[in-house]
C-alpha cells in the first residue's frame, strides 16, 4: 500500500551515518558476548538459511526476479536459488571440519613445541552485492560470513529493487537478526555504511565503486575482497565440435541473464577463415533456443533499467561498427529489450571492445593465427575468466600457462563458478580475493598463527651475553 511505501522511504531516509554507526555499536556488542563463535549457532543460520531457500518460498524468488529482471523461472531455479541450496548444504556438512584448527610443523629452532592455525572470526562484516545475480550474490557470501562465525550486514543493490525488499523480508524473518541484518538504500545509505569501521568489506560489482569502498576500507585498514567484472575472452579453434561449443557459449552468454552476467563470455576471438561457420552456428542455435522473434522469447532476461539499455544501444551505436551486426540488433525500449547480437570483426579501438559490454551483444574479432589470441588478452586488463575452445592439448596448455584470468575454462563457459571446491574470484582489475564453498570460510576467517611451548629444554643461545661461540652455532 501506499502507506507501507510511505513508511518505507521515511526509513530508508532515516538511516544515515548515525543510524549506521548505531548498527554497527550494536553487532560489535553481539559479536563480543561470543555468540556467533559457536558451531551450535552457525549450523543454525545456516539450516535456517536452507528453510528460507527452501520450496515455500520459491515462486516469491522467482516473481521477485522476474520484477526486476523478467529473469525466466528456469535460471531463477537453477542459478541462484540450487546453487544457494547446494552452498548452504556444502557449509553445514564440512562446518566443523572447516572450523577445526589445523596441527603444522615446528622448526628445530623452537624445539620442543607444537603449533596450529587457529581460524577465527574476523567481527562485523559487510557485503555490498549487485543487481544481475541479486538473491546469488547476496547470500553465497552470507553462507561463509555466517560459517565463519561473524556478524553481518547486507546491502542488496537497489537497482533489484524487489529482490532487495524480499531479501530484508525473509533475512528479518528467518535469520538472527541481532548479528545479520539488511539495510536497503543506493549510494546514501551505501556511503554511510562505509563511513564506519568494518572488520571486512565484501563488494561484488563494477570497478569505478570498489575504487570508492576501496579507499573508505582503508582509512580503516579494513580488509576487502572485491568480486568485479571485465571482458572475458573466448577463444575459438577450428578443429572442435561446433554445435557443441556452440550451445555453450550461447549458455554462457545469453542463457546467463541475457548476458548481464561477470562471467558471460564478453568477445570471441577466432580465425578469419573460421569465423563464417562460427556464426551460421551461433545463428542457427539462436534461432532453435529463441524463435525467429527473440525480442518476444520468454526465455530471455530483458535489460535490467533504461540506464543500461541506453549503456548498450551506445555500444552499439559506435560508428566504427557500422556493417558490422551479422545477427539480431534488434531492440524494444518499451520492453527494455535487446535480441542477442552477433558482430563480426569488431575493430578493436571501439567503445565496444574496450569497455565491458555486460549485455546481449557478442563481437567477434579474428586474427590470422589462434596464438595471437594471447597476444589480444593480455594486451587488456586482467579478465575474470577465459574460455578456450579446442581439441589441441599444446594449445590448452600454453592457455593455461599464458593467460591471466580469475578463471579458466576449456570447452565450456561460466561452469566453473558452480565447483565449490574451485575458488571464485578476479585477478588485476577483475578482483581481489576469492570465494566459494571453504574459499568463502577463509575469506571471513582470520587464520591465528599459535604455537605452543612447554618450559622444558630452554635454550642458552638465545640469550646475552652474545658470545662469538654462539654465533657459530
Ligand atoms: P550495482 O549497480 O548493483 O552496484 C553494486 C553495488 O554498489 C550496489 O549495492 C550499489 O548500491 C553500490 N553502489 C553503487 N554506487 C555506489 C557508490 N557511489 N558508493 C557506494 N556504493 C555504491 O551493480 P553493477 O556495478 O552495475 O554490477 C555490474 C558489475 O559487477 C559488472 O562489472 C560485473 O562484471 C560485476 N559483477 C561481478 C561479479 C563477480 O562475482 N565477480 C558478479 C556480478 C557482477
Amino acid at each position: 500500500s501506499s502507506t507501507e511505501v510511505h513508511e518505507k522511504q521515511n526509513k530508508k531516509e532515516s538511516f544515515n551515518a548515525e543510524a549506521a554507526s548505531l548498527l554497527v555499536k550494536n553487532l560489535t556488542a553481539t559479536f563480543a558476548s561470543g555468540k556467533t563463535r559457536s558451531y551450535e549457532w552457525r549450523a543454525s543460520q545456516l539450516k535456517a538459511l536452507t528453510k528460507l531457500l527452501s520450496d515455500a518460498h520459491e515462486q516469491q524468488i522467482v516473481d521477485a526476479l522476474y520484477s526486476d529482471l523478467s529473469k525466466p523461472p528456469l535460471e531463477t531455479v537453477a542459478y541462484e536459488i540450487a546453487m544457494l541450496k547446494n552452498s548452504c548444504k556444502g557449509a553445514l556438512k564440512e562446518l566443523k571440519r572447516w572450523m577445526t584448527s589445523e596441527k603444522v610443523k615446528t622448526s628445530i629452532s623452537t624445539f620442543p613445541s607444537t603449533a596450529e592455525i587457529v581460524s577465527e572470526p574476523l567481527g562485523v562484516v559487510l557485503i555490498i552485492s549487485a543487481w544481475n545475480y541479486p538473491f546469488l550474490l547476496s547470500l553465497e557470501p552470507i553462507i561463509g560470513a555466517i560459517a565463519a562465525g561473524n556478524a553481518v550486514v547486507l546491502k542488496p543493490s537497489e537497482v533489484a529493487p524487489a529482490t532487495s525488499s524480499l531479501l530484508a523480508k525473509l533475512l528479518g524473518e528467518y535469520l538472527d537478526n541481532s548479528c545479520i541484518r539488511v539495510v536497503e538504500g543506493a549510494v546514501d545509505e551505501t556511503s554511510a555504511l562505509l563511513q564506519q569501521k568494518w572488520d571486512k568489506i565484501f563488494y561484488t560489482g563494477n570497478g569505478r565503486v570498489a575504487r570508492i569502498v576501496m579507499a573508505a576500507a582503508a582509512k580503516h585498514l579494513t580488509p576487502v575482497v572485491l568480486e568485479l567484472g571485465g571482458k572475458s575472452p573466448a577463444v575459438v579453434d577450428s578443429n572442435i565440435d561446433l554445435k557443441v561449443a556452440t550451445r555453450r557459449i550461447i549458455a554462457g552468454k545469453w542463457c546467463c541473464n541475457n548476458g548481464q552476467a561477470c562471467i558471460s563470455p564478453d568477445y570471441i576471438i577466432t580465425t578469419k577463415d573460421y569465423a563464417p561457420k562460427l556464426v551460421d552456428a551461433l545463428k542457427t542455435e539462436l534461432e532453435k533456443f529463441y524463435g525467429k522473434n527473440p525480442l518476444e522469447s520468454k526465455d530471455l532476461s530483458r535489460i535490467v533499467n533504461s540506464n543500461h539499455f541506453g549503456r548498450l544501444t551506445k555500444l552499439l551505436d559506435d560508428e566504427k561498427l557500422s556493417g558490422k551486426i551479422v545477427f539480431g540488433g534488434e531492440k524494444d525500449e518499451s520492453k527494455l529489450m535487446i535480441s542477442p547480437t552477433i558482430l563480426l570483426d569488431v575493430p578493436r579501438n571501439s567503445l565496444m571492445m574496450r569497455e565491458e559490454i555486460f549485455g546481449p551483444l557478442l563481437p567477434i574479432i579474428t586474427v590470422d593465427k589462434l596464438e595471437e589470441s594471447f597476444d589480444v588478452i593480455n594486451s587488456g586488463t586482467k579478465p575474470l575468466a577465459a574460455y578456450l575452445f579446442t581439441t589441441n592439448n599444446k594449445l590448452k596448455e600454453q592457455f593455461v600457462m599464458n593467460i591471466s584470468a580469475g578463471g579458466l575454462v576449456i570447452n565450456d563457459t561460466a561452469l566453473h563458478l558452480a565447483i565449490n571446491t574451485l575458488p571464485f574470484g578476479g585477478v588485476g582489475e577483475s578482483g581481489i580475493g576469492a570465494y566459494h564453498g571453504k574459499f568463502s570460510f577463509d575469506a571471513f576467517s582470520h587464520k591465528k598463527a599459535v604455537l605452543y611451548r612447554s618450559f622444558f629444554g630452554d635454550a642458552a643461545i638465545r640469550y646475552p651475553p652474545y658470545t662469538n661461540t654462539k654465533m657459530r652455532l
